[in-house]
């Protein structure tokens, strides 16, 4: 998701109460955020967020980050949490290559990724938030019964991430190709607005929850 530039985006988050900055500073210390030291799951690429604020308001036991790249659409969410403040969310402005460096070891219980950009080029493989790279940083950051969840409409990009949890050494917990139509993958389900947008348009949506 790429909105056009927002002009003041980037100041207008710098001075947002939900917005982390410097979040380098806090590895290994987000319980001081957060005042408690709740599970953190974390979603990267949350958009415009309204997956994120969902579970937040669901699970007030769960502290939830979500990390996205772009000022313009992280604005969005932030403007959405002015209108319904939850304290057990926060957010973060980057790009995710660097997910390391703003959590040590074990940190994280669950990683979600929803509708994550396809990046369609063979040599942009290792951009795409479930290739194996990006699997050894999950590997890094996740406790050791800690998940990762991603959902997709996109084929290709679904067979490509099987092989690559099978590359990276992790196991299936779970996996459908019509996650609407399967009654136990489907139970909870939050749909993003992705999930929204490309399902009206009827097209299936792909799961797949990856543990080591
Ligand atoms: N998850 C939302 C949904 O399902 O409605 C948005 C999906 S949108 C296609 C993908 C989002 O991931 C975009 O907002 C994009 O900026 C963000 N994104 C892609 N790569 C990223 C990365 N490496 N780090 C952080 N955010 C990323």
């Amino acid at each position: 998701m790429r909105l056009r530039n927002i002009p003041g985006s980037r100041e207008a988050i710098a001075k947002n109460r939900w917005c982390i900055r410097e979040s380098e500073q806090l590895r290994g210390n987000w319980h001081q955020i957060f005042g408690n030291s709740h599970p953190i799951h974390v979603e990267i690429g949350m958009g415009k967020g309204r997956f994120l604020m969902t579970l937040a308001r669901e699970n007030p036991q769960i502290n939830y980050i979500g990390i996205e790249k772009y000022s313009s659409v992280l604005l969005r969410a932030l403007q959405k949490m002015e209108e319904e403040p939850l304290e057990n969310i926060r957010f973060i402005r980057m790009d995710a290559e660097t997910i390391t460096d703003i959590f040590q070891s074990g940190e994280t219980e669950r990683i979600y990724l929803n509708f994550s950009d396809p990046w369609p080029k063979d040599r942009h493989a290792k951009r795409r938030l479930t290739s194996r790279q990006f699997f050894s940083r999950y590997n890094l950051i996740l406790e050791k019964e800690g998940r990762v969840e991603f959902k997709t409409d996109n084929q290709d990009l679904f067979d490509f991430s099987l092989e690559e949890v099978k590359e990276a050494g992790w196991k299936l917990d779970g996996c459908t190709r019509d996650l609407h139509r399967d009654e136990i993958m489907n139970r909870g389900n939050i749909m993003t607005e992705y999930e929204e947008r490309f399902s009206a348009m009827g097209n299936p949506i792909c799961k797949l929850i990856a543990s080591r």
